[in-house]
C-alpha cells in the first residue's frame, strides 16, 4: 500500500483540487481521504506536498514506428508524408521497433501521459514479434497502451484513383511495384497476433488498425471488423484526415468515408476515428449513434496543413472525443498538454461565438476520460476510488502556477510539460522527481543515433525514389485538395459546413 500525502487532488467534476491523501493498493486507488485521515502505518509514504495530483493524460493517437523519424519533414502534406513512409520507417530490425516505441513511451511519460492508442505499422504485414516488441517497450517503460496493428492491402499509389496514371513512364512502373499483401494474408497475420497475445491486457492490449478506408479493400475491412468482434478488441482508423481523402471517398464510394464504413458495419463502441477533420454532420451523427470515438490531433493537422477538425460539433453530436498528438514523424512532439491546449484554442478561430468555444474543462475531460473511453480502458482517466492509480504530480512551484488562480485553466492554457514532477502508472513510479525510473536514457539515445545512420544507408534507394515521385504526388493530390467539396474546415472565411 502507498500513501500519497499532502497533495491537492483534481477530482472529476470538482475542478478546484482539494487537499486529499490518496491511498493506493496495488495498481488501484483504494481511497481518497482528508489530509492525515489515515495514519499509514505499514504503508509506503510518498510526499505530494506542493503538488497538484491529476489523472494521467491519455494520448488518443500516435505511431510507435515514427519516433526514429522525428524531425525529418517540414513542409509536407499527409500525402507527401505517405509517399515518404517507405524510406522514413523502412527496413527496421526488431530492435529498432522496440527502440522507436520505447523512445515514444519515455517522452509521453516525461510529459505527463500515462496511456496511449498506438497505431504501429509493419511492412509487409504485422508480425507477432514486431507488435510484441512494441508491446514490450510499453510494458518495460511502464505505460498503458492499446497497440493497434496498422496495415492495408492497397499501396498509397493504388489507393488514390488516377495517381498511378498521372506518373511519367519509368516512375509509374516503379510505384506500381510497391505492393502490399492480399487481404487474406493481412487478416491471417492480425489473427496470429491476437491469438498469441501474451501481455497483460489491463496494461497493454492489442487492437486492429486498417489504416485508411480507401487503402483497404472492403474484404480486408470486413475481415478486421470480424476479428474485432471475435477477440473483443478495438479498431482505430485514419478517417477524413485530409481533404484528398474526403474527395477520394466520393470518387470511390459515392459517399463519405464514415457512411461507407457504416455500410460495412465497422462502426461500434470500440471503433475510433483518428483525426475526423473532413466529416459532415451526418458522419458525426453516425459515429455518435454507434458509440464510436474520435481522436482529435490538432497539432498534426496544423503541421500537415490538413485543416481544423470541428471539436465543438463532435461534442454537440455526443461523439466521445479524445485528444492525440499523432506520431513524431508528422507532428514531432508527444506533448499531450500541448495537444489539449490546441484542441481548445483552435475551436476559437472557427467563426463562432465564445459560448461555442471548447472550454478548458471540456478539453481536459477529452484528454483524460475521453481518451480512456477511446482506448477501451474503463478504469482510467479519473481520480476516484476503484480507478487505476495513473497519476501525474504537477509542481505547484512551476512558474506557470504562480500564482494559482484556476487549476484547470492553468493546466490547459499554461502547462507545457515542464511542470511534470512525477508520474505514477498502476501504482508504480515511472517518473520520479523528473527522473525516468524504468529506462536507461543514455543507452537508448546511443542506440537511436546508431540506428538512424544505419537506416539512412539501408533506405537510400527508397528515399531517392520517393524524392522523384514527390513533385507528382504533390501536384496530383494538391489538385484533389483544390476540388470543391461540401465540407469546408479551414479557419476564418471557410468555416461553414
Ligand atoms: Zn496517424
Amino acid at each position: 500500500m502507498i500513501l500519497l500525502h499532502g497533495g491537492r487532488v483534481l477530482r472529476p467534476g470538482s475542478f478546484t483540487a482539494e487537499a486529499l491523501d490518496v491511498v493506493v493498493d496495488g495498481d488501484t486507488i483504494a481511497d481518497l481521504v482528508p489530509p492525515d485521515g489515515v495514519k499509514g502505518d505499514g504503508m509506503q509514504r510518498l510526499d505530494a506536498r506542493d503538488r497538484l495530483v491529476i489523472p494521467g493524460l491519455v494520448n488518443g493517437h500516435t505511431h510507435a514506428q515514427g519516433h526514429l523519424a522525428k524531425g525529418l519533414f517540414d513542409r509536407y502534406t499527409l500525402e507527401l508524408y505517405l509517399n515518404g513512409v517507405p524510406w522514413a520507417t523502412g527496413r527496421r530490425t526488431l530492435e529498432d521497433k522496440y527502440l522507436s516505441a520505447a523512445i515514444g513511451a519515455a517522452e509521453m511519460v516525461r510529459k505527463g501521459c500515462t496511456a496511449s492508442y498506438d497505431m504501429f505499422a509493419e511492412f509487409p504485414l504485422p508480425s507477432v514479434e514486431g507488435v510484441g516488441a512494441v508491446a514490450k517497450a510499453y510494458a518495460d517503460v511502464g505505460m498503458r497502451a492499446s497497440v493497434s496493428m496498422m496495415c492495408a492491402d492497397r499501396s498509397f499509389f493504388e489507393a488514390i484513383p488516377g495517381l498511378l496514371d498521372f506518373l511519367p513512364p519509368g516512375l509509374r512502373e516503379a510505384a506500381a511495384k510497391i505492393r502490399l499483401a492480399p487481404h487474406q494474408e493481412a487478416v491471417a497475420a492480425c489473427r496470429r497476433v491476437l491469438e498469441t497475445w501474451s501481455f497483460d491486457r489491463d496494461r497493454v492490449r492489442p487492437a486492429l488498425g486498417p489504416t485508411i478506408p480507401h487503402h483497404c479493400t472492403d474484404e480486408f475491412m470486413v475481415g478486421c471488423r470480424d476479428l474485432a468482434r471475435e477477440f473483443a478488441v478495438g479498431t482505430q482508423m485514419h478517417v477524413g484526415e485530409s481533404k484528398p481523402q474526403a474527395v477520394v471517398a466520393q470518387m470511390r464510394y459515392g459517399k463519405t468515408l464514415v457512411a461507407h464504413l457504416d455500410s460495412l458495419g465497422m462502426l461500434a463502441p470500440g471503433f475510433c476515428v483518428a483525426h475526423g477533420v473532413w466529416l459532415d454532420d451526418d458522419d458525426r451523427a453516425r459515429l455518435a449513434d454507434r458509440g464510436a470515438s474520435i481522436a482529435h490531433n490538432p497539432g498534426s493537422n496544423l503541421k500537415l496543413g490538413s485543416g481544423i477538425a470541428d471539436m465543438r460539433r463532435m461534442l454537440d453530436a455526443n461523439v466521445n472525443v479524445a485528444i492525440g498528438t499523432d506520431g513524431t514523424a508528422c507532428s514531432d512532439n508527444l506533448n499531450a498538454f500541448e495537444a489539449m491546449r490546441l484542441g481548445s484554442y483552435l475551436s476559437r478561430v472557427q467563426g463562432r461565438g465564445v459560448e461555442q468555444w471548447v472550454s478548458s474543462r471540456e478539453a481536459f475531460r477529452a484528454a483524460t476520460e475521453g481518451g480512456a473511453r477511446a482506448l477501451g480502458f474503463d478504469r482510467i482517466g479519473r481520480i476516484e476510488k476503484g480507478y487505476k492509480a495513473d497519476l501525474v504530480l504537477l509542481d505547484l512551484g512551476a512558474l506557470h502556477y504562480v500564482p494559482l488562480n484556476d487549476v484547470v485553466n492553468q493546466i490547459v492554457s499554461a502547462e507545457d510539460g515542464t511542470g511534470v514532477d512525477s508520474v505514477m502508472i498502476g501504482g508504480r513510479m515511472v517518473l520520479d522527481r523528473g527522473r525516468l525510473t524504468t529506462i536507461d536514457l543514455p543507452r537508448i539515445r546511443a542506440q537511436a543515433e546508431e540506428a538512424v545512420v544505419r537506416l539512412a544507408a539501408a533506405n537510400a534507394e527508397q528515399r531517392a525514389l520517393a524524392e522523384k515521385l514527390e513533385p507528382y504526388v504533390g501536384q496530383y493530390c494538391g489538385g484533389l485538395a483544390a476540388r470543391p467539396h461540401p465540407v469546408h474546415r479551414f479557419c476564418g472565411s471557410e468555416s461553414g459546413g
